[in-house]
């Protein structure tokens, strides 16, 4: 089969690879008809991770099921299914509670699994025709009929869409209230939808690049350019001098200045000093626990120097972590199948699997109009489908 290899810092190819195969009576094997690219993606290929070479990346992935083993029941073949990026198993201890990102299963010595990411255990990525996927009845998102029409709305719950939302369910965002979110990439576009669907009365949204504010203004937050002048400053003149009731970073360790050089801390500091005192804060960028790579001291030991302070004097509470999709998918689901929200809002891009390396270049470089970017691996087989009409 086709698929997208990491083969080294700023060097990702479309090559032949061997299929991807089922290997457990509990997998499924998809046809995957829709993937992203992700801004978690651009860690890799930056080099800033320890992915190993030969991976195949890709873990925001929807397609159309071949094969299922002896012991999936209720996924079937000719079902369209969206894929959580959290590959987990659904028995373990964390898993009974909801927190699916940090499975016990899957990747033995540490918690959580994902398809196709740095340290994330052997799942292979979905950029890709082909696709394993493991614990299939649990995992499987199994979509409504309408699907093949709107996989580009639907592909947003593999992660980006349930990631922008657990932010605001982090940071636990009320009708009526503002929220400050940092970052307009995919992550803090959906923080701000989120937070929206959920009626909060003012959302603003931090960036610099004017592609992603316009996007921020488009579905009603209110742009904020930090290229501008302190964020800081217009967030408090925006609210009377208070700061926002919550915020959200959607940024995390690569945060930079407007020239590009990167401090690690900025977005946390700036979101301690954005949000008035007794505020929530939800942390979804990701920090890792080490970056040996980081032109910063503490960063290359996966620690910053944060604002403890001036989030101590404020009483601030503070929720961080990986999405556990699952917990949100199929809610969020049901607001596009009744038409009341449209994720595919975001994207700029609808590629072909052989354009992904060209398409990873121009979104690492954060290009003007590049804001999402979808592969589409294997164009979808219509009438091979025994699918329900309704979802499962
Ligand atoms: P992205 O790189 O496309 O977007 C990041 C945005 O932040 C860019 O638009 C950039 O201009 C902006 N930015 C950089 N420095 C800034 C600063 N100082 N102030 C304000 N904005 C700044 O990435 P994305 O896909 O939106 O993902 C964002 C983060 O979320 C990444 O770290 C990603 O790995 C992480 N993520 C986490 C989870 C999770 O489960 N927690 C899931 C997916 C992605
Ligand atoms: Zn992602």
């Amino acid at each position: 089969m086709k698929a997208l290899v990491y083969e080294g810092p700023r060097n990702v190819k479309v090559k032949n690879v061997p299929d991807a195969k089922m290997e457990k009576p509990t997998d499924a094997l998809v046809k995957v008809t829709t993937t992203n690219i992700c801004g978690s993606d651009l860690h890799m290929y930056e080099g800033r991770t320890n992915v190993e070479k030969g991976k195949i990346l890709g873990h925001e992935n929807l397609g159309e099921v071949m094969e299922v083993g002896k012991s999936v029941s209720r996924v079937k073949v000719g079902d369209l299914v969206c894929l959580p990026f959290n590959v987990s198993c659904g028995y373990c201890e964390n898993c009974e509670r909801g927190y699916t990102s940090a499975c016990l299963e899957v990747n033995p010595g540490k918690t959580g699994g994902a398809y196709g990411y740095a340290g994330m255990g052997p799942y292979e990525g979905g950029q890709a025709e082909f696709l394993r996927v493991p614990f299939a009845d649990f995992n499987c998102l199994v979509l409504p009929e309408g699907a093949e029409e709107k996989q580009n709305d639907y592909v947003m719950l593999a992660d980006i869409w349930p990631t922008g939302y657990h932010a605001t369910e982090l940071a636990a965002v009320m009708p009526g209230e503002s929220v400050v979110v940092y970052g307009a990439g995919p992550v803090g576009l959906f923080a701000a939808y989120s937070a929206i669907i959920k009626g909060a009365s003012q959302v603003m949204v931090v960036d610099r690049l004017q592609d992603r504010l316009a996007l921020a203004r488009k579905i009603g937050a209110t742009p904020i350019d930090d290229s501008e002048s302190s964020p800081v400053d217009q967030v408090l003149e925006l609210t009377d001098g208070k700061g926002a009731d919550t915020g959200c970073e959607c940024v995390g360790y690569q945060a930079h200045d407007v020239k590009g050089h990167e401090h690690p801390n900025m977005t946390m500091n700036n979101l301690v000093s954005s949000v008035r005192p007794t505020g929530r804060l939800g942390i979804v960028g990701v920090f890792p626990t080490e970056d040996p790579k980081s032109p910063d001291s503490l960063e290359k030991e996966g620690q910053i120097a944060f604002d403890i302070g001036n989030f101590f004097d404020k009483g601030l509470t503070m929720g961080s972590g990986q999405c556990n999709v699952k917990k949100y998918n199929r809610r969020l689901s049901k607001l596009i199948e009744t038409g009341k929200a449209k994720p595919s809002f975001l994207v700029s891009h609808e590629l072909g699997l052989e354009e992904a390396e060209d398409a990873y270049k121009h979104f690492d470089a954060r290009e003007n109009g590049w804001t999402k970017v979808v592969l589409k691996p294997a164009a979808a087989s219509k009438g091979e489908r025994s699918r329900k009409a309704t979802a499962r």
